[in-house]
């Protein structure tokens, strides 16, 4: 009988979810990571980068602004390929809302624009200021791009 909440779940858009973004220094031993990285928060619960790879926070920006195909995800060397994403995430816009397939993983999404953007201003001012506080590199080293500017858009 499971058959049919998954259909009803396949059919249906999920409805939006609560989302952040989380930069943090990485653990070593848990994260599989150094450094300042970033994950996706999603109804409270971090999508650990250790099970989903680090957030790329240049693609992540383009697809708050544009809808396309974006690899959000990536390896910590900055190569999503090398992190198990071939395809990409899709991303559309829908009025309010973003919704994203993430077609390496089948999962579905659906978010408040608006969320998106606080979440990836936070980010970007949380980022900011923890470069301030030590010698950490951002990983992937790409990251850099999306914390040394200050785009109008945030
Ligand atoms: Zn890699």
């Amino acid at each position: 009988m499971a058959l049919l909440p998954r259909l009803r779940r396949l059919l249906q858009p999920p409805p939006p979810a609560a989302v952040g973004v989380d930069v943090f220094v990485a653990d070593d031993d848990v994260d599989q990571a150094e450094g300042i990285v970033a994950a996706l928060v999603v109804d409270g619960a971090r999508l650990p980068p250790f099970d989903y790879g680090p957030l790329d926070l240049v693609a992540l920006h383009a697809a708050c602004e544009r809808p396309g195909t974006y690899f959000i995800w990536t390896c910590t060397c900055g190569d999503p390929g090398c992190g198990g994403a071939f395809s990409g995430v899709l991303v559309t816009h829908d009025g309010e809302m973003t919704r994203w397939h993430d077609r390496d993983t089948e999962h579905r999404y659906c978010f408040r624009r608006a969320d998106l953007w606080r979440a990836l201003r936070d980010a970007h001012r949380a980022g900011r200021e923890l470069r301030t506080t030590g010698s950490w590199e951002f990983t992937p080293a790409g990251n850099a791009d999306f914390f040394d500017r200050v785009p109008d858009s945030l």
